[in-house]
């Protein structure tokens, strides 16, 4: 569905049913597949022919959704995974692997960040973390001999910097490794990171794809451009013969359009079976369906929660990357030029007691962890996630006391700017 516009995309792509097939994708709840012969079979393992055996690998429904999320993202392959941290984990270790070394953003999703320096660490992974705003002599300085991805957030959650996509892109590319971006906040619908140099683009489904609260999820995509063979001995894993596949040499095989998802599908999903399930798929496709609809709205609410917000006599400060005040409103812009998504942060004069009397008085915003969701919702880090941190901690975290992130979920503006209204009293 290449040439169709991302709203036909987001209705139609990845399933077309032929004469007298469902017309909704169908849930495949099985977790085996039936052959004739064992020699039928035998070519899906020696990865000979298209087809499924086992739904800890794949699945005709994840498949069709993975297909639709790859067109959105203008990627050549695709795979849903059962959460946004296992796409992540995934998207890494699939090109790095113990004695690897990564270059971060050093704004990203905390879950992330403890996924990358705490975890991936204890496999032997290295990471150096970069500012978003840092130079190219600093991002250049942070790559080393064992340098295998770059990655960063295209807004990230939840310091809301943005990512200069296409700086990241051209030192990764300097350095012969491929730029991942966790494209999760603005969706494809606003922002298609590839178009900017991105090689591989991740999501927490869980989000805005989803959109309703209603399943844990993640997709990985390609781009299809990458050329491992051009790297041939960075990337070992696809560019020598995989021993337990009969000595199929992935990049040779599956060329630069298949190589990555094929391999992530065929040795991570098989290994560590973090596969999405057929009915959250489903529920994914569900939301997918409105994705054009509803983000416009996400940011048409979030833009006047913020406007709000900025002019509010007890608000220090506010961080919406739709404010002209912003230090990444030109960057928003040129990468999002119809805005980037409905989450706004901001803090309070009077710190954690303010921030903690505001919530109590919220009506309609309501306190969850959660963000990207049809209902507004709002969290305090210093009353909840971080609670364990003194002031004094979150100040050097960069998370002040007063901090309050708001999710604007699909209701009406005028309610949502009321209830705030009345909550900051
Ligand atoms: C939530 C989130 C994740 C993790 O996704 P889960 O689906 O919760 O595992 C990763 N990246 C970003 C940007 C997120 O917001």
């Amino acid at each position: 569905m290449s040439d169709y516009r991302i709203d036909t995309k987001c209705v139609q792509a990845g399933y077309t049913p032929t004469n007298g097939q469902p017309r909704q994708i169908p849930i495949v709840q099985s977790t085996t597949f039936k052959y004739d012969t064992s020699e039928d079979m035998g070519k899906l393992f020696d990865l000979e022919a298209e087809g499924y055996f086992y739904t800890r690998l794949q699945n005709p429904t994840n498949d069709y959704v993975a297909a639709k999320i790859a067109d959105l993202e203008k990627g050549t392959a695709g795979m849903l995974t059962s959460s946004g941290q296992a796409a992540n984990f995934f998207a890494f270790f699939n090109i790095c692997e113990c004695g690897g070394h990564i270059v971060s953003s050093a704004s990203i999703y905390g879950g992330t960040f403890n996924l990358i320096s705490v975890t991936m660490k204890k496999m032997g992974i290295d990471v150096t973390f970069v500012s978003p705003d840092c130079t190219m002599e600093e991002l250049n300085a942070a790559f080393r001999e064992n340098t295998k991805a770059v990655f960063g957030e295209t807004i990230a959650n939840p310091a809301l910097t943005v990512l200069d996509i296409e700086k990241f892109a051209a030192a990764a590319h300097q350095h012969g490794v491929p730029l991942i971006v966790d494209n999760t906040f603005p969706t494809p619908v606003n922002c298609r990171p590839i178009e900017w140099g991105a090689d591989i683009v991740t999501h927490s489904t869980t989000k805005y794809m989803d959109g309703h609260g209603v399943a844990v999820g993640g997709a990985i995509v390609d781009a299809g451009q990458f050329d491992w063979m051009a790297q041939k001995e960075k990337f070992p894993g696809l560019t020598t013969p995989d021993e337990s596949y009969h000595g199929i040499v992935y990049a040779e095989k599956f060329g630069k359009e298949g190589a990555f998802i094929t391999k992530c599908t065929s040795q991570l999903m098989r290994d560590f079976g973090c596969i999405q399930s057929p009915q959250h798929a489903f529920y994914l496709n569900l939301g997918l369906e409105s994705l054009h609809v509803r983000m416009p709205k996400h940011v048409e609410n979030g833009q006047a929660v913020a406007e709000f917000l900025e002019k509010h006599p007890k608000v220090k400060s506010v961080s919406y990357s739709g404010l002209p005040s912003s230090p990444y409103y030109e960057t928003a812009k040129k990468y999002m030029p119809n805005g980037g998504c409905g989450v706004v942060s901001f803090e309070l004069d009077g710190g954690r007691k303010a921030a903690e009397q505001f919530m109590g008085r919220l009506r309609l915003a309501a306190i969850e962890t959660h963000v990207a969701d049809a209902r507004t919702c709002c969290l305090n880090p210093a009353t909840s996630t971080h609670r364990q941190m003194s002031d004094e901690q979150l100040a050097a975290a960069g998370i002040p006391a007063g901090l309050i992130r708001i999710s604007c979920g699909l209701e009406a503006k005028e309610d949502l700017i009321a209830d705030l209204q009345q909550a900051l009293g």
